[in-house]
């Protein structure tokens, strides 16, 4: 072991899909960090780790750590990150790294965080904080509003736990999901379309303007760059977007 790595034992293991799961980590010494971070995730290849960045899931005052992790079946990692059975080790980096933060300076009261999938992840991290803060009876400050994206319903990860949030926290966050194999879940009754599709349609459902607004987009390249275009078009500055891209898109 180096002084960069630390060990961390799976304690639990929920599948969400064949190809989503949700894994809590216990590292052996607490590693720091600022909800939205992500922290890097190895496992032994044949000469050197093999790593790969992960959004953390769990609020930074949670004990062990959360990920919310996709199988690329052909991909170098997580073929193996998905073996590893509870009880199991994975070795973490000491350092958490990222900027894609809460943006509590921008001065902007309205925050939407649109996500595809895993990319909901640094914002389950920010909304659990967020409720902790309101359970410890802060004011929060600011009208957060969470749009998902998926394929079909069961790929959404954290559904009940997000309406339930939002239910409990009606003052200031929302969530939205929405799927865009539609033919594919005909007994999902929310939203349909891809997040691009309708992120114009919740910005002006909820008064959202580009004067007032953070927009944080995080996941799929494709949707991060449409959704880009959607914003730019309806006037909102690039200092107003943030944006972590999960992959590079295929050309
Ligand atoms: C800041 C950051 C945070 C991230 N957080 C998460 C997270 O919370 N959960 C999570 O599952 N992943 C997350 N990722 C993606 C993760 O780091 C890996 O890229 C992913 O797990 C694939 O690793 P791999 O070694 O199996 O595939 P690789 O061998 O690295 O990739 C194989 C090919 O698949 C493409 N690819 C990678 N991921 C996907 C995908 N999901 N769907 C389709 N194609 C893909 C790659 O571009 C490449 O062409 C994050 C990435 C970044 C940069």
């Amino acid at each position: 072991m180096d002084a960069k790595h630390i060990k961390a034992v799976v304690i639990s293991r929920r599948d969400i899909t064949p190809e989503l799961w949700i894994v809590r980590v216990q590292p052996e010494e607490k590693i720091a960090f600022q909800a939205g971070q992500y922290i890097t995730v190895g496992l032994p290849g044949s000469s050197k780790l093999l790593e790969r960045p992960y959004s953390v899931v769990s609020s930074p005052r949670e004990p062990q750590i959360e990920f919310f992790l996709e199988l690329v079946p052909h991909g170098e990692l997580t073929p193996h990150l998905y073996a590893v059975p509870v009880g199991g080790e994975v070795f973490l980096r000491r350092a958490a790294k990222g900027r894609f933060v809460f943006d509590s300076q921008g001065g902007h009261r309205n925050h939407f965080l649109i996500a595809t999938v895993t990319g909901v992840a640094p914002y389950v991290s920010m909304v659990r904080e967020f409720a902790a803060r309101a359970a410890e009876g802060e004011t929060i400050p600011y009208q957060i509003a969470m749009l998902q994206a998926a394929s079909v319903s069961s790929e959404f990860g954290y559904y009940d736990e997000l309406t339930a949030l939002a239910k409990a926290h009606a003052s200031w966050l929302r969530y939205a999901a929405t799927i865009s194999r539609t033919w594919m879940d005909p007994e999902w009754k929310g939203e349909l379309g891809r997040a691009e599709d309708v992120t114009r349609k919740y910005l002006d459902a909820y008064g959202f303007t580009a004067a007032d607004t953070s927009v944080y987009v995080c996941g799929n390249p494709d949707m991060i760059q449409n959704v880009k275009g959607v914003l730019q078009r309806a006037g909102f500055p690039k200092e107003s977007v943030k944006e972590e891209v999960y992959w590079v898109a295929e050309k």
